[in-house]
């Protein structure tokens, strides 16, 4: 089932000076349910602009964004596009409301108007799918980068969406920030069913993907999934962006002359080095 498209759809920003800014030029795409969706891109490729039009937060200047079959162009169903489709964007700083975790969460649906044993039940639910269950009580501004980004997604997931999108996300974050928000929207995906829209420039993030949209100057200019994205040689040259540590190992050792496969993952790398070993 289709539950985003994207027909034609380009975004210009106007200027103060000169022709306006061709940020998104004709893009068509089609997300299906429960899909886990990587949109990687270098900076200035178009990503934010992208993103937003899957929400309404900006309507396209040419073509049609459809969330679940509605326009979003039509202004009476804005409420619901927003509800449907939920965005954690770059610095969680900025995502955080109330200074207990719980209050902070709760914040989506009260605004909501959902009835209280709903919410209670919703933030016992969020908390968990973050794996921040022990930290209800606490003040969300002394965690780490990783812990206040679970709590942000666990805000969003509150007022129960049914597309994630993550805008940058993962990029504020050391490593260690950036696995554990990897591993909460993976399960999110998996267990939950929910459709993840991840935009991020660290393909280590993607290799689990059922899908890899690269976009460059506007454009989306390939498709695939990670196996094949990640053999394409354009990647690294054209649309600058790095591979996978794993990948980048093995193609290295190739070029020294050893025989290694394509590799993806920390595991797939350290088989195929036990092998020539
Ligand atoms: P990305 O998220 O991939 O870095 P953006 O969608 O933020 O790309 O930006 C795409 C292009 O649009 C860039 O050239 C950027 O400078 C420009 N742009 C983004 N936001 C604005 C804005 N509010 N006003 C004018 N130009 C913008
Ligand atoms: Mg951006």
């Amino acid at each position: 089932m289709e539950v985003l498209r994207l027909e034609n759809v380009s975004f210009d920003y106007r200027q103060i000076e000169g022709e306006p800014l061709h940020a998104v030029k004709e893009v068509s795409l089609s997300v299906r349910k429960g899909e886990f969706l990587v949109l990687a891109g270098a900076n200035g490729s178009g990503k934010s602009t992208l993103a937003k039009m899957m929400n309404g937060l900006i309507l396209p200047t040419r073509g049609k964004v459809y969330v679940y079959g509605t326009d979003t162009a039509d202004k009476t169903k804005t409420f619901d596009i927003r509800r449907r489709v939920g965005m954690v964007f770059q610095n969680p700083d900025n995502q955080m409301i109330a200074t207990i975790v719980e209050d902070d969460i709760a914040f989506g649906p009260e605004n909501l108007g959902v009835p209280r044993e709903e919410i209670i039940r919703r933030v016992d639910w969020a908390l968990k799918a973050v794996g921040m269950e022990a930290r209800r009580k606490d003040t969300p501004f002394k965690m780490s980068g990783g812990q206040k980004q679970r709590i942000a997604i666990a805000g969003i997931l509150a007022i129960r969406p049914d597309i994630l999108i993550l805008d940058e996300a993962t990029s504020m974050l050391d490593p260690k920030g950036r696995r554990e928000v990897t591993e909460v929207i993976t399960r999110l995906n998996k267990e939950e069913g929910i459709t993840v829209i991840h935009i991020t420039h660290h393909m280590d993030e993607a290799v689990g993907a059922d899908r890899i949209a690269v976009m460059h100057e506007g454009r989306i200019v390939m498709q695939g999934t990670p196996a094949e994205v990640f053999a394409s040689p354009l990647l690294t040259t054209e649309y600058r962006l790095a591979l996978p540590v794993a990948s980048e190992i093995a193609a290295g050792l190739k070029k020294e002359g050893f025989d290694m496969p394509e590799v993806l993952t920390p595991a797939q790398l350290t088989e195929a080095i036990c092998r020539l070993l």
